[in-house]
């Protein structure tokens, strides 16, 4: 590179660290972490009385806010899984507040919200949502799945300054950590506009990827219309390195710890006979293949949320399904989550080019997330949980992301989980099913070359070499001379198209 520097060239010196490509993050929801940048974070919280604490404090250190909200709370914190709008009444009794849950499947809300949202005996579940009742048809104060989305209705909007400020603060949360690229998992297509106005104003420091995001219930034709108007915006942005499109978002089921994942078989403890027993899908077997097939024949690039073995494998049929239909091409098609999978499905993924988005932080196998996860399902499944090692030894690709705000964005957390299997204080030795740990080489190659290549990007970015966009992560270790210390390693600089964009402060 001294050949090429001229008399403005900076030398950065990585004093024996290492320097990886700029890590990509491939499942993340950039702007709904941003949005929740002010909000109350309660993801730290491990007990009841810490949750009253933090709440209360927050309502009374924000006493114009109309609405209290936040996120984060764990279902393990409440007796039965979850909490009641009388605990939020008793710390919020004059404003609606609502609080989603860490893995943002959830919202709880007090009664002040629900009278806001209108919810009465009478109202309706929403179709792939549920409004929980007690045994007298009162709504408890949770709100499954789309039914979340009554109250974000309802949230006063951001102003378009406060909005963009938001953005640009999660832009350089994400470069502190070493992350120069996110692929934003669900988006409305008007997003486009806004990241528009930031990279015109120079002020973009992370490229991104927007996927949109198609839900059940439509018919094929009204389907089509859709994709016809988002591939205008969508389409010419194919190869954009710094706003790319062309890639559609579904979610063919729901999350394990409250039972809505979609599973093969009953979940533990239910009859064969109950109609929840297997779960909560969300597409008709046939819909979703007919409509894969269609996005598939369109040019588009399907990413599916599928975190119980049910799902993993309907969306591998139709995948399958539309090579089929449409014959040979680069498809690249995604599954997100595959948080347990079943063993005849575990070489398809390289048999098929489909690839695992998987975020290894979502393993983390501290006793109270892991044994509420492994009771619903039981012990046969569990011993498949994020098999990454499987997948990746019989072929299949891998992509790694955080999903922030569902967790940190921080991707050591991500690293140890791949590689060690561990808590980050070391739980259990040796790690939770040691077989699916990953080489720290693998890992690294799942943040970086893995999520280029599912953004179709692997010619611009993820790799080291000439000609590629320069996005580097300079670390103050090596990271692969010491597996176990990937929680120490410290981020001294980030690079984004040649660009500092993050430099650690003298110590
Ligand atoms: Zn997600």
């Amino acid at each position: 590179m001294r050949d090429t520097a001229g008399p403005r060239t900076r030398t950065l010196d990585a004093a024996g660290g290492l320097i990886t490509p700029g890590f990509n993050d491939a499942h993340q929801h950039l702007r709904m972490g941003a949005h929740q940048l002010p909000n109350l974070d309660l993801s730290a919280v491990t007990t009841i009385d810490g949750i009253r604490g933090r709440i209360a404090a927050f309502a009374r250190a924000h006493p114009h806010r109309p609405w209290i909200t936040g996120r984060g709370w764990f279902y393990h914190v409440f007796p039965g899984g979850f909490p009641s709008r009388a605990l939020l009444d008793s710390l919020i009794p004059d404003r609606p507040a609502a609080f989603e849950s860490y893995d943002a499947h959830t919202t709880w809300v007090n009664t002040a919200a629900l009278a806001q949202l209108q919810i009465t005996t009478g109202t309706p579940d929403p179709a792939g949502g549920q409004i929980v009742r007690d045994a007298s048809g009162e709504a408890t104060g949770i709100l499954k799945e789309t039914a979340m989305e009554l109250v974000d209705r309802v949230l006063p909007a951001l102003s378009p300054a406060e909005d963009l400020e938001l953005l640009q603060q999660a832009m350089r949360l994400a470069n502190q950590h070493g992350v120069t690229s996110v692929q934003d998992a669900g988006v409305p297509v008007e997003q486009f506009a806004i990241y528009d106005t930031l990279r015109a104003a120079g002020m973009m420091s992370v490229r991104l990827r927007l996927a949109q995001h198609l839900e059940p219930g439509r018919s094929l034709h009204d389907v089509e219309r859709a994709l016809a108007d988002w591939e205008e915006v969508a389409f010419p942005r194919r190869r954009d390195p710094w706003l790319r499109g062309g890639i559609l978002k579904t979610f063919l089921d729901g999350v394990v710890e409250s039972r809505t994942a979609a599973l093969l078989a009953p979940y533990e403890g239910t009859a064969q006979d109950d109609p929840a027993a297997r779960g909560h899908p969300r597409w008709e077997v046939g819909e979703f293949r007919e409509v894969v097939r269609m996005a598939d024949r369109r040019g588009w690039h399907v990413q599916a949320h599928a975190i119980g073995d049910g799902a993993v494998r309907q969306a591998l049929d139709a995948f399958e399904a539309a090579a089929i239909a449409n014959g040979p091409r680069d498809r690249r098609h995604r599954i997100e989550h595959i948080e347990t999978i079943d063993p005849s499905d575990i070489p398809r993924f390289g048999r098929l080019g489909v690839i695992a988005s998987m975020q290894p932080y979502h393993a983390d196998p501290a006793p109270n997330l892991l044994e509420i996860w492994v009771q619903q399902i039981g012990a046969a499944r569990a011993s498949r949980g994020w098999a990454w090692g499987s997948i990746r030894r019989a072929g299949g690709r891998l992509a790694f992301g955080s999903d922030w705000p569902v967790v940190s964005l921080d991707p050591r957390l991500g690293l140890n989980m791949a590689v060690n299997r561990n808590t980050p204080s070391g739980e259990p030795a040796g790690g939770w099913l040691p077989n699916e740990r990953l080489p720290v080489a693998d890992a690294l190659a799942g943040y970086t070359a893995g999520g280029a290549y599912a953004e179709f990007a692997e010619s611009d970015k993820g790799t080291l070499g000439s000609g590629l966009l320069a996005d580097l992560t300079i670390w103050d270790r090596d990271l692969r001379s010491e597996p176990t210390g990937l929680l120490a390693a410290r981020v001294r600089a980030t690079v984004v198209g040649g660009q500092v964009v993050y430099e650690q402060g003298p110590p």
